[in-house]
């Protein structure tokens, strides 16, 4: 399997650095015949070749079977015509992505002032209120005048339903419980369509039981009671701020690891930003961009029956769960090492596993 890195901005090269460290141990220690490419985009990339993202980059990533896609310094990029694109959004849409599945979980030895839980945010990629992605071409928020914007959220029923699969699917190898978040009281039409297709793919998953959040009163309820929810389902936006909710109440943001898969590929990605604040610091959490790596070999393993690419996938979580509790980590999550000490104790655990 050849999978593209691209380490990103901010942050993303020094936490980069250690995940295609662990993905190189992993795949001598197992086999795996892992082929790394290494890409550029973000800000070096619109040094080098004026555009943060590239059409000769998108057709090395559609050769490839996977993409590791560092964080990205979205806020910067507001200028397409001067190449500013923001490649986050590029890939999900030129990859048809749909799914962002974002896992959250408390670990032993994390400080968090929650009680235990595990759970999982599938969120919508496509279209919703991400003007940038939500019309064929230019942008869906307009200034009508120098005071009056409209920005439009866009709900279509192929999209609801296969983000509802994607949850169902999902919960069928968790605790089998999906809660449905909305804002169907005030957006009728849109979230309403978002639900019906929620509750019509649960015919085919009688195991799963449902239940529903409007999304303000959701924020209490995951910040109360965590542990009462397994997969969660909701719309674009809606997914974006509750899924880093749900990472930071785990412990740290820099546990926020996530997969944008679609149906027949899947990009790795950190649920945070670029981090600016503590770039180059050596101080970054790379346990987001590790457990998106995990996530990765996990999906190309079911998808390509790799059953080597799975475990490798458990090697990464189990040794994670062992660094954690070993307090091998940064120090966003109670440890005292900076992000590349934390990579080496990573690296030899995995080879001493
Ligand atoms: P961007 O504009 O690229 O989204 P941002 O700083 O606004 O960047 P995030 O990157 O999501 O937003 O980060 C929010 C805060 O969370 C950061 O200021 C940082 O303190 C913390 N954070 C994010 N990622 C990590 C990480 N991997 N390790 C430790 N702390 C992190």
């Amino acid at each position: 399997m050849k999978i593209i890195i691209i380490p990103g901005d901010g942050i993303g090269p020094e936490t980069m650095a250690v995940c295609t460290q662990i993905l190189e141990t992993v795949s001598d220690k197992l086999n795996l015949q892992l082929q790394l490419d290494h890409e550029i985009a973000g800000h070096v990339s619109l040094q080098k070749y004026h555009a943060t993202v590239t059409p000769e980059l998108l057709a090395k990533v559609k050769a490839a079977d996977g993409l590791m896609l560092g964080p990205m310094a979205t806020f910067d990029f507001k200028d397409e015509s001067k190449g500013e694109i923001n490649p986050s959004k590029y890939f999900r849409k030129q990859l048809d992505l749909f799914a962002n599945i974002r896992p959250a979980k408390t670990f032993p030895n994390i400080p968090t002032r929650m009680n235990p839980f595990d759970l999982a945010v599938v969120r919508e990629n496509t279209e919703g209120f991400y003007s940038d992605r939500n019309v064929e071409s230019g942008n869906s928020e307009i200034l009508v005048t120098p005071e009056v914007g409209i920005a439009l959220r866009r709900i279509t029923r192929l999209c609801c339903d296969r983000i509802a699969k994607s949850a169902f699917e999902l919960a069928m190898t968790r605790k089998k419980h999906v809660s449905i978040v909305h804002k169907a009281n005030v957006l009728r039409i849109t979230d309403g369509m978002f639900m019906e297709s929620c509750y019509n793919v649960a015919k085919n998953y009688p195991e799963v039981t449902v239940d529903e959040f409007i999304v303000d009163a959701m924020m209490a309820h995951v910040v109360r009671n965590p542990e009462r929810f397994d997969t969660i389902v909701t719309t674009n936006m809606f997914g974006d701020i509750l899924s880093d909710l749900t990472a930071e109440l785990s412990g740290s943001l820099g546990l926020g690891g996530s997969l944008n898969a679609g149906d027949s590929y899947a990009m790795g990605q950190a649920a945070h930003g670029s981090a600016p604040d503590i770039a180059g610091k050596d101080i970054a959490n790379p346990f987001s961009l590790i457990t998106s790596a995990s996530m990765l070999l996990n999906w190309l393993g079911q998808r390509h029956q790799l059953p080597l690419y799975i475990q490798a996938a458990k090697l990464i979580d189990q040794c994670m769960e062992q660094a954690i509790a070993a307090k091998e980590t940064t120090q966003d999550i109670g440890g005292s090492l900076g992000t590349k000490q934390t990579g080496q104790r990573f690296i030899q655990r995995i080879k001493t596993a």
